[in-house]
């Protein structure tokens, strides 16, 4: 690449200018390393599989358990409860059409933000009936005063405030879940990115 030519990277960040970068690649990297240093050794000689909530999870998931260096499987399954920019309270649809066999494993729920906790408390629900050894949690974030249903994650990456986070695997109407870095997007920006 010559002088003056756009990267890649720089180029992503050039096409979404409406975000401000929230955390940055490195820092998501060393508190990934951090995470999974904790997990491995919790896990250590334990039959585990951690069990990504589709589609926000998939880069966070890729991420640590590449970072983890104890013996595990890797499974999915899929939950949705909101459109754009909001959560509706109630709406939550759950697949466990693509979850693995779970009996006879320690499973650890893994999904990109905890926000009013209903999500993640109503999976931890389901996945109990498919008779693990036992079910935690792990997020990438969880947003502050935001929570309506208790359920305390067992590891989490970084507490945010109450902003719509987009990257790293997050989207706003399915976009942005490229970007390398967690960036927020403020209600005006949303605005502007729904007139064009
Ligand atoms: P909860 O059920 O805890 O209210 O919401 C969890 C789910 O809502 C997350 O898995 C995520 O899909 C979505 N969500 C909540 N807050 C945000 C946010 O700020 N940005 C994005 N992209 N998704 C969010
Ligand atoms: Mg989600």
């Amino acid at each position: 690449m010559t002088a003056g030519e756009v990267s890649p990277r720089e180029e992503s960040r050039l096409e979404t200018n409406d975000v401000q970068t929230l955390i940055s690649e490195i820092a998501i990297r060393e508190r990934g390393k951090e995470l999974a240093q904790e997990i491995g050794k919790d896990y250590d000689g334990q039959p585990l599989t951690i069990v990504g909530v589709l589609t926000g999870s998939l880069v966070f998931l890729a991420d640590l358990t590449r970072q983890l260096s104890i013996p595990h499987r890797i499974g999915v399954l899929q939950a949705s409860s909101y459109r754009g920019a909001t959560t509706v309270p109630g709406s939550l649809h759950v697949s466990l059409d693509l979850a693995p066999d779970l009996e006879g494993r320690h499973v650890l729920l893994l999904d990109d933000i905890l926000d009013t906790g209903q999500t993640l408390s109503t999976l931890v629900e389901e996945v109990k009936r498919l008779g693990p050894l036992s079910v935690r949690t792990v997020v990438l974030l969880r947003k502050l005063g935001r929570q309506a249903v208790p359920l305390e994650p067992d590891y989490c990456g970084f507490e945010i405030p109450d902003v719509f986070v987009v990257g790293y695997g997050l989207d706003y109407n399915d976009e942005f879940r490229h970007l390398p870095f967690l960036a927020g997007l403020d209600p005006e920006d949303i605005a502007r990115h729904c007139r064009r």
